[in-house]
Protein backbone atom coordinates (compact mmCIF):
# COMPACT_ATOMS: atom_id res chain seq x y z
CA UNK A 1 0.00 0.00 0.00
CA UNK A 2 1.44 3.36 -0.65
CA UNK A 3 1.01 6.06 1.69
CA UNK A 4 -0.83 9.01 0.51
CA UNK A 5 -2.07 11.99 2.64
CA UNK A 6 -3.31 15.47 1.27
CA UNK A 7 -4.15 19.03 2.93
CA UNK A 8 -7.68 20.34 1.26
CA UNK A 9 -7.32 23.75 1.55
CA UNK A 10 -10.46 26.39 1.59
CA UNK A 11 -9.35 28.83 -1.26
CA UNK A 12 -10.95 31.70 1.30
CA UNK A 13 -8.40 34.89 2.32
CA UNK A 14 -4.83 34.32 1.80
CA UNK A 15 -2.71 31.81 2.58
CA UNK A 16 -2.86 30.85 6.19
CA UNK A 17 0.33 29.65 8.16
CA UNK A 18 -1.83 27.05 8.81
CA UNK A 19 -2.11 25.58 5.96
CA UNK A 20 1.69 25.46 5.60
CA UNK A 21 1.90 23.82 8.95
CA UNK A 22 -0.42 21.18 8.20
CA UNK A 23 1.40 20.56 4.26
CA UNK A 24 4.86 20.19 6.25
CA UNK A 25 3.88 17.78 8.35
CA UNK A 26 1.71 15.87 5.59
CA UNK A 27 4.97 16.04 3.41
CA UNK A 28 6.88 14.88 6.15
CA UNK A 29 4.80 11.74 6.96
CA UNK A 30 4.22 10.53 3.14
CA UNK A 31 8.36 11.27 2.37
CA UNK A 32 8.78 8.85 5.51
CA UNK A 33 7.05 6.67 3.33
CA UNK A 34 8.17 6.66 0.00
CA UNK A 35 4.38 8.21 -0.34
CA UNK A 36 2.60 10.97 -1.89
CA UNK A 37 1.44 14.24 -0.75
CA UNK A 38 -2.22 15.26 -2.94
CA UNK A 39 -3.30 19.14 -3.03
CA UNK A 40 -6.87 19.42 -3.04
CA UNK A 41 -8.77 22.37 -3.02
CA UNK A 42 -11.87 22.53 -1.41
CA UNK A 43 -13.88 24.98 -2.72
CA UNK A 44 -17.98 23.87 -2.37
CA UNK A 45 -18.74 27.26 -0.42
CA UNK A 46 -18.95 29.06 -3.64
CA UNK A 47 -19.52 32.46 -2.13
CA UNK A 48 -16.34 32.59 -0.26
CA UNK A 49 -13.84 30.65 -2.58
CA UNK A 50 -12.01 32.53 -5.19
CA UNK A 51 -9.57 31.67 -7.97
CA UNK A 52 -7.39 34.14 -6.50
CA UNK A 53 -7.03 32.86 -3.54
CA UNK A 54 -6.41 29.54 -4.65
CA UNK A 55 -3.27 30.92 -6.46
CA UNK A 56 -2.06 32.69 -3.81
CA UNK A 57 -2.32 29.33 -1.87
CA UNK A 58 -0.32 27.18 -4.44
CA UNK A 59 2.08 29.64 -4.77
CA UNK A 60 3.25 30.52 -1.22
CA UNK A 61 3.14 26.55 -0.53
CA UNK A 62 5.49 26.50 -3.92
CA UNK A 63 7.84 29.51 -2.63
CA UNK A 64 8.30 27.97 0.91
CA UNK A 65 9.54 24.34 -1.06
CA UNK A 66 6.28 22.50 -0.02
CA UNK A 67 5.74 20.71 -3.30
CA UNK A 68 2.59 18.08 -3.94
CA UNK A 69 2.90 15.52 -6.52
CA UNK A 70 -0.96 16.16 -7.66
CA UNK A 71 -3.15 18.94 -7.85
CA UNK A 72 -4.93 21.31 -9.58
CA UNK A 73 -2.33 22.70 -11.27
CA UNK A 74 -0.33 19.46 -11.88
CA UNK A 75 -2.80 16.83 -12.35
CA UNK A 76 -2.70 13.30 -11.25
CA UNK A 77 -4.63 9.88 -11.48
CA UNK A 78 -7.74 11.10 -9.38
CA UNK A 79 -8.47 14.15 -10.72
CA UNK A 80 -9.75 16.50 -10.64
CA UNK A 81 -8.11 18.22 -7.89
CA UNK A 82 -11.25 21.12 -6.97
CA UNK A 83 -13.80 20.02 -5.39
CA UNK A 84 -16.42 22.28 -7.59
CA UNK A 85 -15.36 20.05 -10.21
CA UNK A 86 -16.24 17.07 -8.64
CA UNK A 87 -20.05 17.33 -8.25
CA UNK A 88 -21.36 14.70 -10.10
CA UNK A 89 -18.99 12.10 -7.63
CA UNK A 90 -20.99 13.63 -4.80
CA UNK A 91 -24.58 13.68 -6.33
CA UNK A 92 -23.94 9.95 -6.85
CA UNK A 93 -22.78 9.35 -3.46
CA UNK A 94 -25.59 11.18 -1.28
CA UNK A 95 -28.14 8.46 -3.54
CA UNK A 96 -26.26 6.17 -2.14
CA UNK A 97 -26.26 7.15 1.05
CA UNK A 98 -29.92 7.96 0.95
CA UNK A 99 -30.76 4.01 -0.58
CA UNK A 100 -28.77 2.88 2.41
CA UNK A 101 -30.99 4.64 4.61
CA UNK A 102 -27.93 7.14 6.06
CA UNK A 103 -29.29 10.43 4.84
CA UNK A 104 -32.78 11.84 4.31
CA UNK A 105 -33.96 14.96 2.58
CA UNK A 106 -35.09 17.96 5.12
CA UNK A 107 -37.70 20.72 4.39
CA UNK A 108 -37.33 22.50 7.88
CA UNK A 109 -37.25 26.24 7.32
CA UNK A 110 -34.66 28.71 8.79
CA UNK A 111 -37.60 29.78 11.47
CA UNK A 112 -38.49 26.03 12.39
CA UNK A 113 -34.64 25.58 12.57
CA UNK A 114 -34.02 28.84 15.00
CA UNK A 115 -37.06 28.50 17.12
CA UNK A 116 -35.57 24.57 17.60
CA UNK A 117 -32.15 26.27 18.66
CA UNK A 118 -33.54 28.68 20.90
CA UNK A 119 -35.70 26.47 22.64
CA UNK A 120 -32.88 23.80 23.01
CA UNK A 121 -30.49 26.61 24.40
CA UNK A 122 -33.63 27.51 27.10
CA UNK A 123 -33.38 24.03 28.12
CA UNK A 124 -30.01 23.79 28.47
CA UNK A 125 -29.64 21.24 25.90
CA UNK A 126 -27.01 21.33 22.98
CA UNK A 127 -28.63 22.77 19.98
CA UNK A 128 -28.90 19.96 17.20
CA UNK A 129 -31.55 19.18 14.77
CA UNK A 130 -34.40 16.92 16.29
CA UNK A 131 -34.82 14.79 13.16
CA UNK A 132 -38.42 16.05 12.78
CA UNK A 133 -38.23 14.95 8.82
CA UNK A 134 -37.13 11.77 9.36
CA UNK A 135 -40.75 10.76 9.73
CA UNK A 136 -41.95 12.13 6.25
CA UNK A 137 -42.97 8.79 4.31
CA UNK A 138 -41.82 8.41 1.16
CA UNK A 139 -44.76 9.88 -0.45
CA UNK A 140 -44.72 13.35 1.49
CA UNK A 141 -41.28 13.70 0.22
CA UNK A 142 -42.28 13.35 -3.00
CA UNK A 143 -44.67 15.67 -2.84
CA UNK A 144 -42.86 18.98 -1.02
CA UNK A 145 -39.82 17.96 -4.14
CA UNK A 146 -42.35 18.68 -6.76
CA UNK A 147 -43.68 21.63 -5.28
CA UNK A 148 -40.46 22.83 -5.15
CA UNK A 149 -40.21 23.02 -1.60
CA UNK A 150 -36.40 23.97 -0.77
CA UNK A 151 -34.38 21.36 0.89
CA UNK A 152 -31.48 19.84 2.10
CA UNK A 153 -29.97 16.12 2.97
CA UNK A 154 -28.97 15.32 6.24
CA UNK A 155 -26.72 12.54 8.09
CA UNK A 156 -28.59 10.17 10.19
CA UNK A 157 -27.29 10.18 13.34
CA UNK A 158 -27.34 7.12 15.95
CA UNK A 159 -29.83 8.39 18.62
CA UNK A 160 -27.25 6.56 21.58
CA UNK A 161 -23.99 5.10 21.92
CA UNK A 162 -20.62 6.32 21.22
CA UNK A 163 -18.57 6.32 18.31
CA UNK A 164 -15.14 5.51 18.71
CA UNK A 165 -11.86 6.03 17.02
CA UNK A 166 -8.32 5.82 16.78
CA UNK A 167 -6.71 8.97 16.53
CA UNK A 168 -2.73 8.40 15.70
CA UNK A 169 -1.71 10.90 18.56
CA UNK A 170 -4.31 10.38 21.16
CA UNK A 171 -4.93 7.08 20.65
CA UNK A 172 -8.66 5.90 21.42
CA UNK A 173 -11.26 9.05 20.88
CA UNK A 174 -14.61 8.35 22.07
CA UNK A 175 -17.27 10.80 21.52
CA UNK A 176 -21.40 10.36 22.31
CA UNK A 177 -23.68 10.42 19.60
CA UNK A 178 -26.30 12.40 21.58
CA UNK A 179 -23.03 15.31 20.75
CA UNK A 180 -23.10 14.67 17.35
CA UNK A 181 -25.30 17.29 15.14
CA UNK A 182 -27.06 15.53 12.29
CA UNK A 183 -25.16 17.00 9.50
CA UNK A 184 -26.22 18.40 6.34
CA UNK A 185 -24.34 16.80 3.83
CA UNK A 186 -26.08 18.88 0.43
CA UNK A 187 -27.08 22.27 0.99
CA UNK A 188 -30.30 23.52 -0.65
CA UNK A 189 -28.30 25.04 -3.63
CA UNK A 190 -27.16 21.66 -4.68
CA UNK A 191 -23.55 21.90 -3.34
CA UNK A 192 -22.26 19.13 -1.05
CA UNK A 193 -21.23 20.42 2.64
CA UNK A 194 -17.01 19.51 4.04
CA UNK A 195 -17.83 16.55 5.16
CA UNK A 196 -19.39 14.62 2.45
CA UNK A 197 -16.66 15.93 -0.26
CA UNK A 198 -13.97 15.15 2.00
CA UNK A 199 -15.12 11.77 2.94
CA UNK A 200 -15.72 11.34 -0.66
CA UNK A 201 -12.40 12.32 -1.68
CA UNK A 202 -10.16 11.11 0.37
CA UNK A 203 -11.56 7.84 -0.41
CA UNK A 204 -11.61 8.09 -4.14
CA UNK A 205 -8.26 10.00 -4.25
CA UNK A 206 -7.25 6.64 -2.22
CA UNK A 207 -5.87 8.59 0.72
CA UNK A 208 -4.17 6.10 3.57
CA UNK A 209 -3.67 8.62 6.39
CA UNK A 210 -5.70 12.05 7.23
CA UNK A 211 -3.66 14.39 8.89
CA UNK A 212 -5.40 17.27 9.99
CA UNK A 213 -5.86 19.96 12.78
CA UNK A 214 -7.58 19.19 16.25
CA UNK A 215 -10.64 21.53 15.39
CA UNK A 216 -11.86 18.63 13.35
CA UNK A 217 -11.72 15.60 15.74
CA UNK A 218 -15.16 16.32 16.73
CA UNK A 219 -16.40 16.15 13.02
CA UNK A 220 -14.70 12.79 12.95
CA UNK A 221 -18.05 10.77 14.38
CA UNK A 222 -20.09 12.07 11.07
CA UNK A 223 -16.86 11.13 8.74
CA UNK A 224 -16.88 7.44 10.45
CA UNK A 225 -20.56 7.34 9.87
CA UNK A 226 -20.28 8.20 6.34
CA UNK A 227 -17.72 5.86 5.70
CA UNK A 228 -20.00 3.03 6.99
CA UNK A 229 -22.88 4.00 4.87
CA UNK A 230 -20.92 3.88 1.88
CA UNK A 231 -19.37 0.55 2.89
CA UNK A 232 -15.64 1.85 2.55
CA UNK A 233 -12.71 1.47 5.21
CA UNK A 234 -11.93 4.74 6.86
CA UNK A 235 -8.35 6.15 6.40
CA UNK A 236 -6.09 6.84 9.90
CA UNK A 237 -6.42 9.98 11.74
CA UNK A 238 -3.96 12.08 13.63
CA UNK A 239 -5.22 15.64 14.97
CA UNK A 240 -2.43 17.74 15.28
CA UNK A 241 -2.13 20.62 17.34
CA UNK A 242 -3.49 24.00 16.47
CA UNK A 243 -1.14 26.65 16.35
CA UNK A 244 -1.66 29.37 18.92
CA UNK A 245 -0.77 32.91 19.76
CA UNK A 246 1.82 33.86 22.38
CA UNK A 247 -0.93 34.61 24.89
CA UNK A 248 -2.29 30.43 23.65
CA UNK A 249 -4.99 31.50 21.76
CA UNK A 250 -5.66 30.13 18.45
CA UNK A 251 -3.22 32.12 15.94
CA UNK A 252 -5.55 34.69 14.33
CA UNK A 253 -4.67 37.59 12.13
CA UNK A 254 -6.52 39.95 14.85
CA UNK A 255 -2.91 38.99 16.85
CA UNK A 256 -0.39 37.73 14.73
CA UNK A 257 0.08 38.04 10.84
CA UNK A 258 -1.09 34.47 9.77
CA UNK A 259 -0.43 35.22 5.98
CA UNK A 260 2.13 33.55 4.79
CA UNK A 261 2.96 36.31 2.37
CA UNK A 262 3.43 38.62 4.85
CA UNK A 263 7.20 36.79 6.48
CA UNK A 264 7.85 37.07 2.57
CA UNK A 265 7.37 40.25 1.78
CA UNK A 266 8.57 41.07 5.90
CA UNK A 267 11.68 39.97 4.05
CA UNK A 268 12.39 36.19 5.64
CA UNK A 269 13.74 33.52 3.96
CA UNK A 270 11.26 30.29 3.15
CA UNK A 271 13.48 28.15 4.50
CA UNK A 272 13.79 29.30 8.49
CA UNK A 273 9.84 29.60 7.77
CA UNK A 274 9.11 25.91 7.45
CA UNK A 275 12.00 25.06 9.82
CA UNK A 276 10.12 27.13 12.54
CA UNK A 277 6.74 25.45 11.39
CA UNK A 278 8.66 21.73 11.66
CA UNK A 279 9.63 23.19 15.29
CA UNK A 280 6.00 23.50 16.17
CA UNK A 281 5.02 20.41 18.71
CA UNK A 282 7.47 18.90 17.12
CA UNK A 283 11.41 17.74 17.78
CA UNK A 284 13.90 15.67 15.75
CA UNK A 285 15.07 12.43 17.60
CA UNK A 286 18.60 14.30 17.79
CA UNK A 287 16.67 17.29 19.03
CA UNK A 288 19.00 20.15 16.49
CA UNK A 289 16.85 23.42 15.87
CA UNK A 290 18.26 23.65 11.95
CA UNK A 291 16.88 20.57 9.72
CA UNK A 292 15.46 21.04 6.56
CA UNK A 293 12.27 19.42 5.23
CA UNK A 294 14.24 16.01 4.20
CA UNK A 295 16.23 15.68 7.24
CA UNK A 296 12.81 16.09 8.79
CA UNK A 297 11.12 13.66 6.22
CA UNK A 298 13.59 11.35 7.10
CA UNK A 299 13.31 10.57 10.52
CA UNK A 300 9.86 11.13 10.54
CA UNK A 301 7.77 10.00 13.30
CA UNK A 302 4.11 11.30 13.70
CA UNK A 303 4.09 10.19 17.41
CA UNK A 304 6.82 12.27 18.54
CA UNK A 305 4.63 15.25 18.25
CA UNK A 306 3.22 16.97 21.32
CA UNK A 307 -0.69 17.78 21.97
CA UNK A 308 0.60 20.68 23.68
CA UNK A 309 -0.49 23.77 21.73
CA UNK A 310 2.50 25.19 20.14
CA UNK A 311 3.43 29.08 20.15
CA UNK A 312 3.79 30.66 16.87
CA UNK A 313 5.84 33.24 18.32
CA UNK A 314 7.32 35.77 15.44
CA UNK A 315 10.05 36.91 17.81
CA UNK A 316 11.88 33.31 17.59
CA UNK A 317 11.28 33.12 14.37
CA UNK A 318 13.11 35.72 13.68
CA UNK A 319 15.50 34.60 15.93
CA UNK A 320 15.75 31.37 13.58
CA UNK A 321 15.80 33.33 10.54
CA UNK A 322 18.76 35.46 11.52
CA UNK A 323 20.86 32.20 11.97
CA UNK A 324 19.69 30.84 8.52
CA UNK A 325 21.27 33.97 6.96
CA UNK A 326 24.41 33.75 8.87
CA UNK A 327 25.12 29.96 9.39
CA UNK A 328 23.03 28.48 6.27
CA UNK A 329 23.42 30.54 3.43
CA UNK A 330 26.65 31.96 1.79
CA UNK A 331 27.10 35.80 1.41
CA UNK A 332 26.15 35.44 -1.73
CA UNK A 333 23.20 33.66 -1.66
CA UNK A 334 22.07 36.23 1.13
CA UNK A 335 23.24 39.23 -1.15
CA UNK A 336 20.94 37.65 -4.44
CA UNK A 337 18.02 36.87 -2.17
CA UNK A 338 17.99 40.44 -0.86
CA UNK A 339 18.23 41.96 -4.14
CA UNK A 340 15.36 39.49 -5.31
CA UNK A 341 13.22 40.70 -2.15
CA UNK A 342 13.09 44.63 -2.83
CA UNK A 343 16.60 45.86 -3.48
CA UNK A 344 15.63 45.43 -7.01
CA UNK A 345 15.75 48.26 -9.54
CA UNK A 346 12.03 47.18 -10.49
CA UNK A 347 10.85 47.88 -7.10
CA UNK A 348 13.39 50.85 -6.60
CA UNK A 349 11.68 52.10 -9.83
CA UNK A 350 8.15 52.29 -8.38
CA UNK A 351 9.10 54.16 -5.44
CA UNK A 352 11.52 56.42 -7.02
CA UNK A 353 8.59 58.81 -8.95
CA UNK A 354 7.02 58.98 -5.41
CA UNK A 355 10.24 60.17 -4.58
CA UNK A 356 11.46 62.20 -6.71
CA UNK A 357 9.30 65.23 -6.42
CA UNK A 358 11.33 65.59 -2.76
CA UNK A 359 14.57 64.98 -3.96
CA UNK A 360 17.67 67.03 -3.86
CA UNK A 361 20.39 64.15 -4.02
CA UNK A 362 20.33 60.45 -3.46
CA UNK A 363 20.77 60.54 -0.41
CA UNK A 364 17.65 62.03 0.58
CA UNK A 365 15.76 58.41 -1.37
CA UNK A 366 16.28 55.66 0.87
CA UNK A 367 15.67 57.69 4.22
CA UNK A 368 12.01 58.50 2.42
CA UNK A 369 11.83 55.18 1.08
CA UNK A 370 12.36 53.25 3.98
CA UNK A 371 8.81 52.28 5.25
CA UNK A 372 8.31 50.52 1.82
CA UNK A 373 10.92 48.51 2.45
CA UNK A 374 11.00 47.39 6.83
CA UNK A 375 8.56 45.52 8.65
CA UNK A 376 7.17 48.06 11.19
CA UNK A 377 8.05 51.52 11.15
CA UNK A 378 9.04 52.77 14.81
CA UNK A 379 6.99 55.97 15.91
CA UNK A 380 5.60 57.51 19.31
CA UNK A 381 1.61 56.92 20.10
CA UNK A 382 1.14 60.52 20.16
CA UNK A 383 1.41 60.57 16.50
CA UNK A 384 -1.01 58.61 15.50
CA UNK A 385 -4.01 60.89 16.21
CA UNK A 386 -3.39 64.34 14.40
CA UNK A 387 -6.15 66.27 14.59
CA UNK A 388 -8.80 63.58 15.05
CA UNK A 389 -10.35 62.83 18.60
CA UNK A 390 -7.82 59.39 19.49
CA UNK A 391 -11.10 57.31 19.91
CA UNK A 392 -12.23 58.47 16.18
CA UNK A 393 -8.71 57.39 15.48
CA UNK A 394 -8.98 54.35 16.71
CA UNK A 395 -12.37 53.98 15.39
CA UNK A 396 -11.36 54.56 11.68
CA UNK A 397 -8.27 52.26 11.53
CA UNK A 398 -10.74 49.20 12.63
CA UNK A 399 -13.43 50.21 9.61
CA UNK A 400 -10.54 50.21 7.67
CA UNK A 401 -8.87 46.91 8.52
CA UNK A 402 -12.32 45.26 7.98
CA UNK A 403 -12.67 46.95 4.94
CA UNK A 404 -9.48 46.13 3.62
CA UNK A 405 -10.03 42.42 3.82
CA UNK A 406 -12.95 42.92 1.50
CA UNK A 407 -10.89 44.67 -1.55
CA UNK A 408 -11.52 42.40 -4.30
CA UNK A 409 -7.89 43.86 -6.29
CA UNK A 410 -5.32 45.67 -4.13
CA UNK A 411 -3.85 48.88 -6.33
CA UNK A 412 -4.19 52.76 -5.82
CA UNK A 413 -7.33 53.31 -7.58
CA UNK A 414 -9.10 50.64 -5.31
CA UNK A 415 -7.56 52.12 -2.14
CA UNK A 416 -8.34 55.23 -3.24
CA UNK A 417 -12.27 54.54 -3.28
CA UNK A 418 -12.18 52.84 -0.31
CA UNK A 419 -10.82 55.76 1.94
CA UNK A 420 -13.21 57.68 0.25
CA UNK A 421 -15.86 55.40 0.76
CA UNK A 422 -14.86 55.69 4.93
CA UNK A 423 -14.99 59.33 5.43
CA UNK A 424 -18.44 60.14 3.37
CA UNK A 425 -19.36 57.62 5.45
CA UNK A 426 -18.35 58.87 8.80
CA UNK A 427 -19.47 62.25 7.39
CA UNK A 428 -15.35 63.77 7.67
CA UNK A 429 -13.50 65.01 5.22
CA UNK A 430 -10.74 62.30 3.31
CA UNK A 431 -7.91 64.92 4.96
CA UNK A 432 -9.37 64.19 8.08
CA UNK A 433 -9.17 60.46 8.17
CA UNK A 434 -5.87 60.14 6.11
CA UNK A 435 -3.12 60.86 8.95
CA UNK A 436 -3.46 58.21 11.26
CA UNK A 437 -2.81 55.70 8.08
CA UNK A 438 0.69 57.76 7.13
CA UNK A 439 1.26 57.36 10.87
CA UNK A 440 0.28 53.73 11.06
CA UNK A 441 2.05 53.03 7.60
CA UNK A 442 4.73 55.48 7.43
CA UNK A 443 5.69 56.02 10.93
CA UNK A 444 6.01 59.38 9.97
CA UNK A 445 3.08 62.30 9.62
CA UNK A 446 4.85 63.69 6.34
CA UNK A 447 5.68 60.70 3.59
CA UNK A 448 5.33 59.71 0.43
CA UNK A 449 2.18 59.05 -1.15
CA UNK A 450 -0.44 57.26 0.74
CA UNK A 451 -2.24 55.62 -1.91
CA UNK A 452 0.69 54.41 -3.39
CA UNK A 453 2.48 53.44 -0.68
CA UNK A 454 -0.39 51.29 0.48
CA UNK A 455 -0.26 49.74 -3.20
CA UNK A 456 3.07 48.84 -2.85
CA UNK A 457 3.64 47.57 0.72
CA UNK A 458 0.81 45.32 -0.18
CA UNK A 459 -2.14 43.66 2.08
CA UNK A 460 -0.08 42.01 4.52
CA UNK A 461 2.40 44.38 5.44
CA UNK A 462 -0.48 47.34 5.38
CA UNK A 463 -3.12 45.13 7.77
CA UNK A 464 0.02 44.40 10.42
CA UNK A 465 0.99 48.19 10.48
CA UNK A 466 -2.75 48.88 10.86
CA UNK A 467 -2.86 45.82 13.86
CA UNK A 468 0.07 47.67 15.63
CA UNK A 469 -1.02 50.86 15.48
CA UNK A 470 -4.84 50.05 16.72
CA UNK A 471 -2.68 47.67 19.72
CA UNK A 472 -0.41 51.08 20.44
CA UNK A 473 -3.60 53.28 21.00
CA UNK A 474 -5.09 50.53 23.08
CA UNK A 475 -2.00 50.17 25.47
CA UNK A 476 -2.03 53.72 25.58
CA UNK A 477 -5.56 53.77 26.77
CA UNK A 478 -6.87 55.62 23.79
CA UNK A 479 -8.01 52.36 21.59
CA UNK A 480 -11.54 50.86 21.75
CA UNK A 481 -12.47 49.09 24.92
CA UNK A 482 -14.31 45.53 24.92
CA UNK A 483 -17.55 47.64 24.54
CA UNK A 484 -16.46 50.52 21.98
CA UNK A 485 -15.48 47.26 19.99
CA UNK A 486 -18.90 45.62 19.97
CA UNK A 487 -20.54 48.71 19.38
CA UNK A 488 -18.24 49.42 16.46
CA UNK A 489 -19.05 46.20 14.72
CA UNK A 490 -22.63 46.74 15.21
CA UNK A 491 -22.40 50.13 13.88
CA UNK A 492 -19.69 48.70 10.72
CA UNK A 493 -22.52 45.64 9.77
CA UNK A 494 -24.96 48.24 9.41
CA UNK A 495 -22.93 50.90 7.59
CA UNK A 496 -20.89 48.63 5.33
CA UNK A 497 -22.12 45.51 5.58
CA UNK A 498 -20.51 41.59 6.97
CA UNK A 499 -17.00 41.07 7.70
CA UNK A 500 -15.29 38.83 6.11
CA UNK A 501 -12.70 37.23 9.03
N1 LIG B 1 -10.97 22.37 3.87
C1 LIG B 1 -10.65 22.04 5.23
C2 LIG B 1 -9.87 23.19 5.84
O1 LIG B 1 -9.46 24.07 5.13
C3 LIG B 1 -9.82 20.78 5.27
C4 LIG B 1 -9.93 20.02 6.55
C5 LIG B 1 -9.34 18.63 6.40
O2 LIG B 1 -8.12 18.53 6.24
O3 LIG B 1 -10.09 17.66 6.43
O4 LIG B 1 -9.67 23.27 7.03
ZN1 LIG C 1 -36.26 19.02 8.70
Amino acid sequence: MTVRTRIAPSPTGSPHVGTAYMALFNLAFARKYGGEMILRIEDTDQSRSSQASEDAILSSLKWLGLDWDEGPDCGGDFGPYRQSERLAFYKEAIQKLVDAGYAYPCFCTPERLNELRKKQIENKETPRYDGHCLSLSREEIEQKMKAGEKYVYRLKIPDEGVCEFEDELRGKVSIEWSQVDHQIIQKSDGYPTYHLASVVDDYLMKITHVIRGEEWINSTPKHILLYQGFGWKPPSFAHLPLLRNPDKSKLSKRKNPTSIDYYKDAGFVPEAVVNYLGMMGYTLPDQREIFTVQEMSSTFEIKRMSLGGPIFDIAKLKWLNGRYLREKLTREDVLRRMIEWKANPQFLDKILPLALPRLETFSDFFPLAQFLLNDVPNYEVDLLAGRLETGMAAKVLKIAEWELEKMPAWNREGLSSLFQKIADTEELKLKQILPPFFVAVSGSTVSLPLFDSLALLGPDLVRTRIRIALEKLSVSGAGLSKKGLKKLEKEYAQKYGNRID
